[in-house]
């Protein structure tokens, strides 16, 4: 049965119902059994999880895909989706980032930017694990600036287009087998998405190596040198950046979601050592200045939920816009910084090692704070739409 967590202080589990609070309860177990166990290891070898355990059980527990008519195995909600996110942060965010990745940024791509073709074709493959997927955007000489940066060109060639550029930082680029690439079409200037498998010639990805944050996640630096892929390839509907733009709107409101869970796997970490650690005779969570950290903890994270949840909302009756998940990402990411970094403090020297439960929220915390979008960019969205004036063009 559904086991309500301390952290969600107001009962917004109360939004989901009974078959959604039924799948987390089968996520919860699942996790437990196939990557709590083992995510300090994997994190501290840098290894990538197992793909048939893994990203096969995700996909038979149906995660990815849910919000999609050709693949969702159940009618269900964005805050039930975002519930999915911060359940699967809460035990590592790295698996968040996978169904992230997997779930928003790939089949996000195709599902809002491609044909109904083109959806038919490759949600289900991607639904059930057969395909894992990368998203292309970011550049070596281009990251919060992509929307104008953007490098690498696609020509049109007949029915092909050739495309030529490099890509940095693309999650899973090194182990995919499809990579959705952002590329600027070489007549018209405008940005548009390509679907282009890894195993098609030109294609090269190599792995980043030393990363000290989301360290299981597997980031990518791509050359695509005369990459050929045919114009049925090209997301169909995407005729500029405003439909990249309108993927990561999808998002961002996720990774909010997701820090809330990352911020929660460190609170529960620090709420089980204040119970056991013992200074001056008594448990440190008797202490009063050691109940203020864990007090302030919990007001992050429940403001953080109520933000999410409405945002969540607003996805589902159709009124959420790109400054409202701007919003939602710079807030929750802000105060998971601050609240990782107080529970990390809470457990003194313990604090820094990684088997007593924080280092690995506390360090992937930064990597989730930069990732689609910074805190400055998200900031600037919420500030152009207060002012109407943008800051970064
Ligand atoms: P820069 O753009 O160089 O920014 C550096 C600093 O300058 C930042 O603090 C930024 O906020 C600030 N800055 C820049 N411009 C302004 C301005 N106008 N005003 C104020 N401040 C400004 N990308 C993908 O395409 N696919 C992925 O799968 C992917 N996964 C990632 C995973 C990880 C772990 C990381 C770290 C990154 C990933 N990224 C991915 C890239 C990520 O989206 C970028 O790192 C991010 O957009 C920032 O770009 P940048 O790192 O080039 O920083």
């Amino acid at each position: 049965s559904f086991e309500t967590i301390g952290a969600d202080f107001y009962g917004f589990e109360n939004k989901l119902t009974d078959q959604e609070k039924d799948l987390i309860v089968r996520l919860r177990a699942f996790l437990d059994e196939n990557v709590r166990p083992f995510a300090n290891d994997l994190w501290a070898r840098a290894e990538f999880f197992d793909r048939d355990v893994v990203v096969r059980g995700l996909a038979d527990l149906g995660l990815f895909g849910q919000p999609w008519e050709e693949t969702q195995q159940f009618p269900n909600s964005a805050v039930f989706r975002g519930w999915v996110a911060l359940e699967l942060a809460r035990v590592d965010a790295s698996v968040a980032t996978l169904v992230g990745m997997q779930n928003g940024l790939v089949m996000g791509s195709i599902a809002e930017a491609g044909s109904p073709e083109q959806r038919a074709q490759w949600l289900p493959k991607f639904a059930s694990g057969e395909l894992l997927g990368a998203f292309g955007l970011t550049e070596p000489l281009s990251g919060s600036d992509t929307a104008q940066g953007l490098q690498t060109v696609a020509k049109r060639d007949g029915d092909n287009w050739v495309i030529n550029g490099a890509k940095r930082w693309i999650g899973n680029g090194s182990i995919s087998d499809v990579t959705i690439i952002w590329a600027r079409d070489a007549d018209d200037n405008q940005v548009k998405g390509f679907i282009v498998p890894t195993s098609t010639p030109g294609y090269s990805a190599t792995r980043i190596e030393n990363k000290q944050a989301l360290r299981i996640v597997q980031n990518a630096d791509i050359v695509l040198e005369n990459v050929v892929v045919p114009e049925a390839n090209r997301l169909q509907k995407s005729q500029s950046f405003r439909e990249t733009a309108a993927v990561l709107r999808l998002t961002r409101a996720e990774v909010a979601w997701a820090a809330v869970g990352n911020s929660i796997g460190a609170y529960e970490a620090a709420v089980k050592y204040a119970g056991e650690r013992i200074q001056f005779g008594k448990p440190i969570g008797s202490h009063q200045l050691v109940q203020e950290l864990l007090a302030k903890s919990l007001g992050n994270i429940t403001a953080s939920i109520g933000l999410v949840t409405r945002v969540s909302e607003m996805l589902d009756e159709g009124v959420q816009k790109d400054e409202h998940s701007a919003l939602a990402k710079e807030f929750t990411t802000s105060r998971m910084r601050e609240t990782v970094a107080w529970c990390r403090e809470l457990m003194g020297g313990n604090g820094i090692v990684l088997d007593y439960g924080v280092m690995r929220f506390f360090a992937d915390a930064e990597a989730i704070y930069s990732y689609e979008g910074t805190r400055e960019m998200n900031t600037l969205i919420v500030g152009r739409a207060i002012t109407g004036k943008a800051a970064f063009v």
